[in-house]
């Protein structure tokens, strides 16, 4: 990690811009991130983002963006559309409401050929004044798909990748930024670390770190979509480090890091919790994880591994499950089983799945 900020310094690259790309799901990428690290575009975005949350990089707000709620791509088509039906077929319509019976219709069905007259289609009186014997409320609209008549479109959203409807509110806000070289950037290359003069970052050997809840939930998100597409689950390990001390948390880290598959992924709050994702994980493997960690504790403190309290969760994507409310119910579950279980070591395995 720290190399790339050396890079930046001896190569004198002052800014890292994004550069817009139609054909990727974000739409923007980072080309210096993707050449140094080798990774794909969305990982460029992570990565600057923890750069910027070490304070190891400034950024300025360049762009926002919509995704997909469904596909996460931002080709997010915004469209007005029948509040009934969500059809975006509708037109104009002069609507006449006529006071004497109540009825209310296109302007259309009032016309009569024959007198030039207008003929309630309901009680068949004469319109004559306006006013008086009729209005026309403010501008209509007539849905041809429903044939309802309202007056206020809804705005809605539709994704040409995907071919996803539904509200506006649903796509997702993602800002884009542009990041700048900044004044901890040079000490941190030259100490090798990220924490030079104690910004507050847990860091563990050389150039490994574990991600922070707010990266960990958009890494949760992306996996989840992926769940959700190829019908598998996830795996969630959670457990409090607070008894452990920084030397014991330090090796726990690297252990972690040592038995982990690639796709796992390893964070910790800013309360010391560590949740560990493990995609497409059986419970034989969740477990495996779970005894090995409790073991390597258990182990270094010669002693049970005691106040240390593990819950372990398998998340099967549902329906219309907000993933932004996933990470809430995985801290919520381990909550309260945390104070049920009155601080002891425990384990627990729950599924969620959300009708
Ligand atoms: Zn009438
Ligand atoms: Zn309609
Ligand atoms: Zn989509």
């Amino acid at each position: 990690m720290i190399e790339f900020l050396g890079h930046l310094l001896s190569e004198n690259i002052p800014e890292i811009a994004p550069v817009y790309d139609s054909k990727l799901s974000i739409g923007y990428y980072y080309p210096a991130v993707n050449l140094f690290f080798a990774v794909d575009s969305k990982d460029g975005h992570i990565i600057l983002l923890r750069f910027f949350e070490h304070q190891a990089l400034d950024r300025k707000l360049i762009n926002r963006i919509h995704l997909c709620p469904k596909c996460l791509y931002h080709t997010v088509n915004f469209q007005e559309q029948c509040p009934k039906c969500s059809s975006i077929d509708f037109k104009n319509s002069d609507v006449i409401h006529h006071f004497n019976c109540g009825y209310v219709g296109e302007m259309s069905e009032f016309l009569n050929e024959a007198t030039t007259q207008m003929i309630c289609p309901k009680c068949g009186k004469v319109l004559r004044h306006i006013g008086m014997d009729y209005d026309k409320p403010a501008q209509m609209h007539k849905c041809n798909s429903c044939k309802y008549i309202f007056n206020e479109s809804k705005v809605g959203m539709q994704c040409f990748h995907c071919n996803y409807i539904g509200d506006a509110e649903d796509a997702k806000d993602y800002d884009i930024y542009s990041y700048t070289v900044n004044k901890n950037t040079a000490r941190i290359v030259e100490r090798k670390s990220f924490d030079p003069s104690g910004l507050g970052i847990r860091t563990t050997k050389e150039g490994f770190m574990c991600y922070n809840k707010q990266a960990f939930s958009f890494i949760l998100w992306q996996k989840y979509l992926e769940a959700e597409e190829f019908g598998d689950s996830i795996s969630v390990i959670m457990f409090n480090t607070d008894m452990l001390g920084n030397e014991l948390l330090r090796s726990t880290i690297e252990y972690i890091a040592e038995i982990k598959r690639t796709p796992d992924t390893v964070s910790m709050d800013e309360t010391g919790r560590m949740l560990i994702m493990l995609p497409r994980a059986t419970d034989t493997m969740m477990m495996e994880m779970v005894t090995k960690i409790k073991e390597f504790i258990s182990r270094k403190l010669k002693s049970d591994s005691a106040h240390v309290f593990f819950h372990a969760e398998i998340i099967k994507p549902g329906k219309h499950l907000k993933v932004a409310n996933i990470l809430d119910m995985i801290y919520q579950s381990y909550d309260k089983h945390y104070a049920e279980s009155s601080g002891e070591s425990v384990f627990h395995e729950e599924t969620f799945e959300e009708k």
